[in-house]
């Protein structure tokens, strides 16, 4: 397949040197507009030689740091300042970007679900086709801002996958090291096929997710997070010039290595109810003692279900609403990262 299959439309020439400001318009016929389009907001500073990055935020709708990080920056950057090529897509689902909800509400799909797209599919998977043909294939790393959204609420990390290839595996830790978030992860994904990730790890590049902050929440200290990274990665690629800004210089403790490489990581529950954590994230939890429980409203005689630790480490995720239903995520412990490097 390729992109002159889409029927995704820009005037974008991500060959032009400077600044395009513009939109990928994508076709959405509906009762109020015969002929409408969805218009994605797409910005490419280009300055001479060098890599390309893309920066992506609004995968997710109701995950606010990366949207706004990629506003301010698609607004501020100047080609004079860059070597290379960035393209910038603030809010790749738009709808579900303006509807503050995690799936679009056009097709019902989660976009990080539908790479690598159909070419005549749904919106969502038209819209990851466009991208995974036209701009992927441009770009030696990608980066995609994230947060837990309304369900979760994370602490702020920037994360990777376990990769089998060793100099792809290198270039993305070297990345990740100097995004300095308060933590990084690397770890195994266990939500299925689809994942933005797998499209640009399959075709050899760097790929970063971070996860900053959630609980469909923006606060001015997430955002600082994101921002930071942002430019980082950039420093890093030699995309902009300056130091990396690390979390040392800011007074703050070095960025802790964390691992996620089993199921076991991740904690759900097995009845609807409230759900009470015992911890705030961030905080040590031990394997084999409680780290919640859920008390079951509905049934006041009965005792809450109680979630036990399934490792040892620190407690990087937790649910963002109180109340929560058989199959949620209520909890995700990181381990010390083993090989540290
Ligand atoms: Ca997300």
């Amino acid at each position: 397949m390729s992109a002159n299959l889409s029927p995704v439309q820009t005037d974008i020439d991500f060959e032009q040197e400077g600044k395009q400001v513009s939109f990928l318009r994508v076709p959405h016929s509906r009762n109020n507009s015969a002929w409408g389009k969805i218009l994605i907001p797409i910005t490419v500073v280009k300055q001479g030689d060098g890599p390309t990055v893309c920066l992506i935020g609004g995968n997710h709708g109701g995950e606010y740091e990366g949207v706004v990080t990629l506003l301010k920056l698609a607004k501020s950057l100047r080609p004079e300042e860059v070597h290379g090529r960035v393209i910038i897509i603030p809010a790749l689902n738009l709808p579900a970007v303006v509807e503050g909800m995690r799936k679009s509400p056009i097709d019902g799909r989660d976009m990080n679900r539908s790479f690598p797209g159909l070419p005549h599919g749904t919106l969502s998977q038209v819209i990851a086709h466009y991208v995974h043909e036209a701009i992927l294939p441009l770009c030696d790393a990608v980066l995609d801002i994230h947060s837990g959204g309304y369900s979760l609420d994370l602490a702020p990390y920037i994360s990777m996958h376990y990769l089998a290839d060793e100099a792809q595996m290198t270039a993305t830790k070297e990345a990740l090291h100097a995004f300095q978030a308060p933590y990084a992860l690397i770890m195994e994904e266990f939500t299925g096929e689809g994942l933005l990730d797998y499209a640009v790890e399959g075709m050899g590049k760097v790929f970063l997710c971070a996860e900053i902050g959630g609980a469909g929440r923006l606060t001015p200290e997430t955002l600082a997070i994101a921002e930071r990274g942002t430019q980082n990665f950039l420093k890093h690629f030699g995309l902009i010039n300056g130091e990396i800004v690390t979390c040392e210089s800011l007074g703050q403790p070095p960025m802790a290595l964390m691992e996620v490489p089993d199921p076991e990581n991740y904690h759900m529950v097995t009845v609807n109810g409230i759900y009470e954590s015992f911890y705030t994230l961030g905080e040590s939890v031990t394997a084999g003692r409680p780290v919640g429980q859920v008390h079951m409203v509905q049934h006041p005689t009965m005792e809450p279900e109680v979630i036990y630790a399934q490792r040892s480490g620190i407690l990087m995720g937790t649910r963002g609403p109180g109340y929560v239903e058989a199959g949620d995520c209520v909890a995700l412990v990181a381990s010390q990262w083993a090989s540290k490097s």
